[in-house]
């Protein structure tokens, strides 16, 4: 057999709604590359963003193969089948080489009680004092708290187990890297958690090089954390300490890493985040969300003209179309309905008012926290006005790949991985 597919040590998800910023985002790897810290690209995209806008994977691979090509990209990338589940896997089996599998449904449902037992009896080592290097303090464990654990987790390892298999079956062993998700659900899951959670990921026997847990704070669509930064670094820091046993003691792939999927903008934690990678000599993953989208409509609305017309008419219909575009993602947005402005207000700005509001630069009072969660969730939209808005973006390349690339290169890729 050939090598199997390895994601090295620091990869960035990127989103890419509309695949028209391929090119545009792989310039930002570029631009990390020239810093001297190599980053490699994972378009992902997942089944509920195509499925609204009516795209397919194949259009991902497609965007990101002819990016790779034109601007002469020798290093990995990776197309990810980003949040699928049995039942939506299908159209990504071609297209992708990347599988988040999302167990989050599954979680909480009660695992068999014979499993339960199994798992306990065969993990002596989670009982009691269980202590992991380079974390200070010990935890302390008993038998009901890991069957707790267990019973909440096992079943949807389980889960995940089939779909791995039946991905080998169709992909091949080693053709794909697996992740295995489960931010998309109510309770963070502390370091022991996952520590117990990898055991059984690696009982289960699927070979995960990414594991996406749900951190401690909120992690809203496009705008920065809201939670406790100290809080959240140390169990970042005690997650790649759980994660570095792990793979020592139950044999799980050497470069297994965090994803974090942050639904972008995180950016009061991404300096602890790169202070632990350095610390641990750590890799990680982390997903932005669609906010490339976002600077196409910041992009535009710059143009001016046309395209800032385009981008209120999208801001117009995405206000009067609220409820529904928000359900999708009522978990993972905070709008404050009274902070949005009316259409007829935002039909008077300028470009600059525009950018103003929806760019996320913090330091800016005309900066807008929900406006920007609304657009966000807004590219049925755009997506609805179909080819207009593209040969919008195709008028305008210029001047929003150079957002695309700022945005992703200099408030992501940067702090992150750079640090400087
Ligand atoms: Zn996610």
């Amino acid at each position: 057999m050939s090598k199997a597919i390895t994601l090295p040590r620091f990869s960035v998800g990127v989103g890419d709604r509309f695949a028209h910023q391929a090119k545009a985002q792989l310039v930002a790897c570029m631009k990390a590359a020239e810093a001297g810290v190599d980053v490699v690209p994972v378009w992902n995209k997942s089944n509920r963003e195509h499925t609204i806008i009516g795209t397919e994977p194949s259009q991902t691979r497609e965007a990101a193969d002819t990016a790779v090509k034109e601007l002469n990209w020798k290093e990995p990338y990776f197309v990810d089948a980003d949040h699928i589940t049995l039942k939506t896997v299908e159209r990504f089996l071609d297209p992708c080489d990347f599988f988040t599998l999302d167990v989050a449904e599954e979680i909480g449902r009660a695992a068999r009680p014979e499993d339960v037992e199994t798992f306990v009896l065969r993990h002596a080592e989670l009982i009691g004092e269980v202590r992991i290097p380079r974390i200070a303090e010990p935890f302390h464990t008993n038998v009901e708290f890991v069957k707790g654990v267990a019973n909440k987790f096992l079943a949807a390892v389980q889960d995940a187990g089939l779909i791995y298999r039946m991905l080998v079956e169709s992909k091949g062993e080693g053709k794909f890297v697996p992740e295995i998700s489960m931010d998309e659900t109510d309770s963070p899951q502390t370091p022991v958690e996952l520590l117990i959670i990898l055991a059984a990921i690696a009982d289960e026997k699927i070979p995960i090089q990414t594991i996406a847990p749900k951190f401690t704070g909120r992690f809203n669509k496009g705008v920065d954390y809201v939670g406790d930064v100290k809080q959240f670094a140390k169990e970042f820091e005690e997650d790649l300490a759980a994660i570095d046993f792990a793979i020592k003691r139950y044999g799980l792939p050497e470069n297994l890493k965090l994803s974090v999927h942050s639904g972008s903008d995180k950016f009061s934690i991404y300096k602890a985040i790169h202070e632990a990678l350095v610390k641990f000599d750590a890799g990680v993953h982390v997903k932005t969300a669609g906010t490339t989208w976002l600077e196409e409509l910041i992009g535009l609305a710059e143009a001016g003209g046309s395209g800032l017309e385009i981008a209120k008419e999208v801001y117009r219909e995405a206000f009067a179309h609220a409820e529904e575009l928000c359900k999708p993602y009522a978990t993972v947005i905070d709008i404050d309905y009274k902070k949005l402005p009316r259409p007829e207000e935002v039909d008077t700005w300028t470009s600059e008012q525009y950018t103003s509001a929806l760019r996320h630069d913090q330091t800016n009072p005309a900066y807008n926290s929900s406006l920007r969660q609304l657009l966000h969730v807004g590219f049925k939209v755009a997506s609805k006005m179909g080819q207009r808005y593209l040969s919008a973006l195709e008028a305008n390349e210029e001047i929003v790949a150079r957002n695309v690339t700022k945005n992703l290169y200099e408030r992501h890729i940067r702090p992150i991985f750079v640090g400087r």
